[in-house]
């Protein structure tokens, strides 16, 4: 029987887990935290939610008729993946609190080895880490001499009092926008550090009735009707847009952006939120409350720059000091990490370190050459935005079970992406992102060091359809 080791438990290791097993394929999985969950598990933040429409965000074999509203809750989501993990039996395969360390192909076999000195040897290994999941901590003149208390968004110290609190979030992003939400009502002052402004797109939160959620108990049909339609509203919409600034879809994702800003009372305001850049140049931050609870008088917006922080507070470039409590880094994550810091050493000592030396590539996100065996999933140039990654990874197992099966038929051993493939993919996915709205004028992590957006460049239909059957040619098998 062939072995694999899956490395993460979150959404896409659950995933791999499961797939694998009904495949006939046994697997180990390797979490360094303690639960499941990954993103969802990491970030518990006040007000924390998935900005993608809740029932889509699940696997096609584990809907879930009960959630509450179009949007969900992360506790809500974590709470899902942890019954789906238990109800398919994904947790007596996870090894917690151990990270991996190394990789090494030796003799046909992935060989891994993990913090506490565990070593195993694996016949697949697929790495399902995650993208947002190293936080981008900038180094803040002074930050060790604040008096408060400060953390991530991502390390939330649930121990530090909020109510009546002087609290200041550095960043305005998706976290941000949803954490002034929860926390202005509160906060005895709520300070907004924004260094660039970021267009907001509303989206009601409607709740599903007792009725609904009976329907869809009932008749999964009406639920698959529903997702698809949630599914066809996101792609035609907001994916159409992105990769095409001269499409009708993104004239109409402008005028919806800009005709919410345009209900910020306070011109002097709504002067200091408007973006100098095109609408989701950066990635959209979703929301129905973020404008409204800036404009609550218990909020701040702050956009001189941060020039140090103090054991008081934060210092501003125009000389002020705003004295806080508690500060909180809502300043995103490095996103070019993937499975690093593992090392990872293909046949012949090759490192993934120095193949990604200049940024990570796969091909078709899922295969490294030279890589044999080693998968991944949501890997480096995999569709991100507004949709759900739930859906990307699934089509991305099925892909990898299918070069996998030529392995556990006999029909090769060994399976990786041709370097030609990789090549020819990556200049395909470059001229592409030439349209896309991401290269229109902004800073933002679907960037990478040279510019060039680091996600998928094509439309979803072609994720889709190259995912659906692997074209054999553009693999080396021995
Ligand atoms: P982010 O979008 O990367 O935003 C980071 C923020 O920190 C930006 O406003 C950035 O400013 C600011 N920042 C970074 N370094 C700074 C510095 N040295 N000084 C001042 N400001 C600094 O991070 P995020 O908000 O955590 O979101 C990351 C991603 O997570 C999102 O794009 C989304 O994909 C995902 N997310 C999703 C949801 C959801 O509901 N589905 C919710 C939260 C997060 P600049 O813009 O000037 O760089």
């Amino acid at each position: 029987m062939l072995t694999a080791a899956v490395i993460g438990a979150g959404m896409a290791g659950i995933l791999a887990a499961i797939r694998l097993d009904q495949s006939g394929i046994a697997c180990d999985v390797y979490e360094k935290g303690d639960s499941v969950g990954g993103t969802w598990r990491e970030n518990t933040y006040p007000g924390i939610a998935c900005d993608v429409a809740a029932h889509w965000y699940t696997y096609n074999f584990a809907r879930n008729p009960e959630w509450d509203s179009l949007m969900a809750k992360g506790e809500d989501i974590r709470a899902y993946f942890e019954h789906v993990a238990s109800d398919f039996g994904v947790l007596e395969k996870i090894r917690f609190n151990d990270e991996v360390v190394l990789l090494r192909y030796d003799a046909g076999r992935w060989h891994l080895e993990t913090a506490s000195g565990h070593r195993a040897d694996y016949d697949i290994v697929i790495a399902a880490t995650g993208v947002l999941h190293h936080p981008n901590i900038p180094d803040f003149a002074g930050i060790d001499t604040f008096r408060g208390a400060v953390f991530h968004s991502a390390r939330w110290d649930h121990g530090v009092p909020l109510d009546g609190k002087n609290i200041g979030i550095i960043g305005n992003g998706s976290t941000a926008a949803q954490l002034v939400s929860a926390l202005v009502e509160g906060a005895k002052r709520l300070d907004l550090y924004q260094r660039t402004a970021q267009w907001v797109m509303p989206r009601d939160n409607i709740p599903y009735s007792e009725e609904e959620k009976a329907l869809f108990r009932k008749d999964p049909a009406a639920l698959e009707a529903l997702i698809r339609e949630l599914r066809s509203k996101t792609l035609n919409g907001y994916a159409a847009a992105v990769i095409d600034v001269s499409s009708p879809e993104y004239r109409a994702l402008e005028q919806v952006a800009q005709d919410n800003l345009a209900t910020v009372k306070d011109a002097a305001l709504r002067e200091r939120l408007t973006p100098d850049y095109k609408v989701a140049c950066k990635r959209l931050v979703i929301s129905s409350t973020f404008y409204d609870a800036i404009q609550h008088p218990n909020a701040r917006l702050v956009t001189s720059p941060i020039e140090r922080i103090e054991p008081e507070g934060v210092r501003t470039a125009d000389g002020n000091l705003h004295e806080l409590d508690v500060l909180v880094l809502a300043t995103g994550f490095q996103v070019d990490r993937f499975i690093r810091p593992t090392r990872v050493i293909g046949p012949g000592g090759l490192d993934l370190d120095d193949v990604w030396a200049e940024g990570p590539l796969a091909y078709l996100s899922m295969s490294v050459a030279g890589f044999p065996n080693f998968f991944l999933l949501n890997g480096p140039n995999s569709p991100v935005g507004n949709f759900s990654l739930v859906e990307v990874a699934q089509h991305q197992i099925e892909y990898i079970l299918q070069l996998v099966d030529g392995i556990r038929t006999g029909h090769y051993r060994e399976i990786a992406a041709t370097p030609e493939a990789m090549r020819r993919f990556e200049e395909e996915r470059c001229e592409a992102a030439k349209k896309t709205v991401w290269v229109t004028g902004c800073d933002s992590w679907y960037l990478d060091k040279k510019g060039v957006p680091a996600s998928w460049t094509f439309s979803y239909d072609r994720f889709v359809q190259e995912a659906a059957h692997p074209r054999m040619q553009d693999y080396e098998t021995r």
